[in-house]
């Protein structure tokens, strides 16, 4: 699914520069549910925007799916993102003046799905994540884990084969947190692979599988007995 190899990268800033990833080495399977750890600053959104074609590499290997990332044009980018990726992120990202349907279905919008299509799917998935009736209400009217499901469920809109998770439950309380990763790992049950960005140690042994970074390098990288509520 993912293969990365001696990937390095670093920031510029001015005269100098922060070199962030050192030498990565990561090859994730089909089906996976990956926690990338480590403590703020370590690297692991950086490592998360390269594989989610977000940002580029500065050197070494990554290639997604069998195909090489690599010089890509903005738009070709776009394209493998739309078709390969679904997003998470701590901060929701939902437009706000858009209700929880309209959310859901943007990213098909993209995808050039007619209107009606659009709908019936963007419904399907809010049902998945058990907010059919909260279609139309605005993310303002929601709670935190309500605004995640609708982030969730427009991540999997689209049908990624690789679903990227920064800091999910980094806004939500503990119980909201382990409902949300109880509804990750169902996904993985289906067979989506994901992998997760997370510096709380519980929320990572809801995993497969621990990836932990430290100042730029993997220090470990172990398959786990994942912790189950259900
Ligand atoms: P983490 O997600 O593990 O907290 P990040 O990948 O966000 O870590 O950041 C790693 C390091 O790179 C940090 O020191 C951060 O300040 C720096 N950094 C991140 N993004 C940028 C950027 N766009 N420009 C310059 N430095 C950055
Ligand atoms: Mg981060």
């Amino acid at each position: 699914m993912l293969k990365i190899n001696k990937l390095h990268k670093s920031y510029k800033m001015g005269d100098s520069s922060l070199h962030v990833l050192k030498g990565i080495d990561l090859h994730v399977d089909k089906g996976e549910m990956v926690a990338i750890m480590g403590s703020s600053g370590s690297g692991k959104s950086t490592l998360l925007n390269i594989i989610g074609i977000l940002d580029e590499l500065d050197s070494g290997e990554y290639t997604l799916d069998g195909i090489e990332i690599k010089d890509l044009t903005e738009k070709k980018a776009a394209q493998y993102r739309n078709k390969f990726l679904g997003f998470v992120f701590q901060s929701f990202n939902l437009i706000n003046f858009k209700n929880a349907l309209e959310n859901v279905a943007l990213p098909l919008y993209y995808q050039g799905l007619k209107r009606k299509e659009r709908q019936e799917k963007a419904m399907f998935h809010l049902e998945k994540v058990g907010l059919a009736d909260w279609s139309t209400h605005l993310p303002n009217e929601l709670s935190g884990g309500q605004k995640q499901r609708v982030a969730i469920a427009r991540a999997l809109a689209a049908e990624p084969k690789l679903l990227l998770a920064d800091e999910p439950t980094g806004a939500l309380d503990s119980a909201t947190s382990h409902e949300i990763m109880q509804f990750l790992q169902q996904l993985n049950d289906e067979g989506k692979t994901i992998l997760i960005v997370t510096h709380e140690e519980d929320i990572s042994l809801m995993c497969k599988r621990i990836v932990r970074l430290k100042d730029g390098v993997i220090m470990e990288d172990k398959k786990v007995k994942q912790n189950r509520l259900i």
